[in-house]
């Protein structure tokens, strides 16, 4: 099984993340990338770099406009007040209006929170993370059964037109439209332990790609706004979208109960090709983890999941600073290696 991966993808250095009125250190370091890099070369996965598909494809789940402006936020930014951080303070909230001229203005209009402070190296990492995603999926539709991107930073949580929780790009997103060039049905499951809100929005009305997010109850932990099990799409997307809420303090067995309700759903779609939004952040000791998946639990997602015999494209989204975060990246795509090869 092959690994793509971009060293441009660690330009992205945000210091400080705003929770609950306090700063603390991000959370979403590039150190999260090194290990599991590290951890691929040791496991011996051949590791590969993304082609450069161009902004196209990203442009083909996101607005365009939204797009363009990460191009050179930063130094707009850092021309108006170059000593202070590029963090957003004004946002617009669901009502009329438009950008402004302003790089203060649109920074809040394109964000909906301040979980993304730009970096010089921003733009860098988030368009090589969407090219590793486009990279990934253009493996399996080239007939590669499964391959891991390796992105960061990760984007389940970005909207069509607006950052949210460390994502600008949708990284599956774009990994799913892509595949839907070669497959008529794809289906996203998201196992990160936050909802996959930005996907579940950009295919909330399309009956072609499937998807499924496996989250801690949104009513009690972030991202909040979504994720609900009452929310199962609109229009033509009417029934493909599978929202399946976990309480806070979730073990292992209740996890992967909820985990096969998806596996079940996929199936009874008919999906022809699958992307995993493949979060490490359910492990009991990430920093931002509120259940209890195990290692064991990892392994046993990653094999049920093989055996669906779906061409898949693995994006890498969540999982954070903790003492198992290499390991369960390891235990996991070890598992889904051996599974293949089985
Ligand atoms: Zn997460």
């Amino acid at each position: 099984m092959k690994a793509i991966f971009d060293e441009r993808q660690l330009r992205h250095t945000p210091e400080r993340y705003f929770r609950r009125g306090a700063y603390m250190p991000h959370p979403e370091q590039a150190e999260r990338a090194i290990l599991i890099r590290d951890m691929l070369i040791k496991n011996q996965f051949p590791i590969e770099k993304p082609r450069d598909f161009g902004d196209g494809p990203i442009k083909a789940v996101h607005d365009p406009d939204y797009v363009d402006f990460w191009k050179d936020a930063y130094q707009r930014w850092r021309a108006e007040a170059p000593d202070q951080e590029p963090i957003p303070n004004c946002h617009p909230g669901p009502r009329r209006g438009r950008p402004s001229s302003s790089v203060f203005g649109q920074l809040g209009w394109w964000a909906t929170d301040t979980s993304v402070p730009l970096t010089e190296g921003t733009w860098d990492a988030v368009y090589w993370s969407a090219q590793t995603a486009l990279e990934t999926a253009e493996r399996v539709k080239e007939g590669e059964r499964m391959v891991y991107g390796l992105c960061r930073p990760p984007g389940h949580h970005a909207l069509s037109n607006a950052s949210n929780g460390f994502c600008l790009f949708n990284n599956a997103a774009i990994a799913a439209q892509s595949l839907r060039t070669r497959f008529g049905k794809v289906a996203v499951l998201d196992i990160d332990t936050h909802t996959g809100n930005g996907t579940l929005d950009i295919f909330y009305d399309r009956g072609d790609v499937f998807v499924c997010s496996l989250h801690t109850d949104p009513d009690l932990y972030p991202t909040y706004y979504l994720g609900y099990e009452d929310e199962r799409g609109e229009g033509e997307g009417e029934g493909a979208t599978l929202n399946l809420c976990l309480k806070p303090g979730s073990d292992t067995d209740t996890i992967l109960g909820r985990f096969r309700e998806g596996l079940s759903a996929i199936t009874a779609f008919g999906a022809e090709a699958l992307v995993i939004s493949l979060g490490l952040d359910m492990a009991a000791d990430d920093p931002l983890s509120e259940v209890k998946l195990t290692g064991d639990g990892f392994a046993t997602m990653a094999r049920e999941i093989a055996e669906l015999g779906l061409p898949t494209a693995l994006i890498q989204e969540g999982g954070y600073l903790g003492p198992s975060l290499s390991r369960n990246a390891e235990i996991f795509l070890t598992a889904s290696r051996e599974a293949l090869a089985g």
